[in-house]
């Protein structure tokens, strides 16, 4: 298939833990974003969420960084500021009936319990905020990532810290929550000459975290773990689709011959389908 302006498959070597997912959830989606480089059509109102929310946890913390103490309403201002930038013409609000606004209020809703039960009680030290992460395991490859932030607590742990906008908790036995943060918190190791680092998820519709310790012989377990994954999607031959609820917020519904779509989750695919893919323009990382 000849591919359009802009298309560049990510490198066979380069594994992010976005990536593997990927092809766990659906090899066909793994191989239009990662193999052919295509970019989705859209991105969803939740996605959009998640990276607005994400901005604003790392102002409050680069703020504090810099001795200004950013209150609650000084948070929200910042959500309002940046929101309008990254809620453009290509996010889709993926379940009819729902809006943006909705989504903002929630966003509203996850900064004020993080700044209220998280951020004015925290007296850990930031020692990183989006912090590229690279991990070289055998055969010439590298996992990657990006921590939200890496800190050490007031008695001297460090720890790395994923914010989840998700709906529901995540469970220790989840393909994500087993494999994610533990992952950075082994690279941070790897760096840091420690025994030990904390991997925690927060929860921010939930007001919850959890903490996984991350010894260095987990960190070798989890490391040859990735590993074997990434050599089963790098051996893979069979890109079959596996349709599912995650086909509405999939960026390739429109193009993709075993989309399956319900009427009441069709928000992406009517803006995928007003989309063409000319106007698709620099491809993801
Ligand atoms: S639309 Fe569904 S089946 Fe097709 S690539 Fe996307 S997730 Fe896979």
């Amino acid at each position: 298939m000849a591919r359009s302006r802009g298309e560049r498959p990510t490198p066979r070597n380069l594994f992010s833990f976005s990536r593997l997912k990927s092809f766990h959830q659906c090899r066909a989606r793994y191989r239009y974003r990662y193999l052919q480089g295509k970019r989705e059509a859209f991105r969803s109102i939740e996605t959009a969420l998640g990276n607005v929310v994400h901005e604003v946890l790392e102002w409050l913390y680069r703020e504090r960084d810099r001795s200004t103490s950013p209150t609650l309403d000084a948070a929200l201002e910042e959500l309002a500021r940046v929101w309008p930038s990254s809620t453009g013409e290509d996010v889709a609000v993926v379940r009819v009936g729902d809006t943006a606004e909705a989504a903002l209020r929630s966003g509203r809703e996850m900064i004020e319990r993080f700044h209220r039960t998280v951020f004015v009680n925290d007296g850990s030290e930031t020692v990183a905020l989006e912090k590229r992460l690279n991990l070289r395991l055998d055969d010439g490859l590298v996992f990657t990532g990006f921590a939200d932030r890496v800190g050490r607590t007031a008695k001297g742990r460090l720890f790395v810290v994923d914010y989840k906008t998700s709906s529901r908790e995540g469970d220790p036995s989840d393909f994500s929550e087993g494999l994610q943060a533990p992952l950075y918190a082994t690279c941070t190791l790897e760096s840091s000459g420690e025994d030990e680092v904390l991997a925690g998820y927060h929860y921010l519709r939930h007001g919850t975290t959890r903490w996984h310790p991350v010894t260095r012989e987990r960190g070798r377990e989890l490391a040859a773990r990735f590993h074997a994954l990434v050599l089963e999607a790098n051996a893979a031959t069979d890109f079959s689709a596996s349709p599912s609820v995650l086909c509405a917020w999939c960026g390739f519904n429109a193009i993709c011959p075993d989309a399956q779509v319900p009427e009441g989750l069709s928000g992406g695919l009517r803006l995928a389908r007003e989309r063409t893919i000319s106007d698709i323009g620099e491809p993801q990382g």
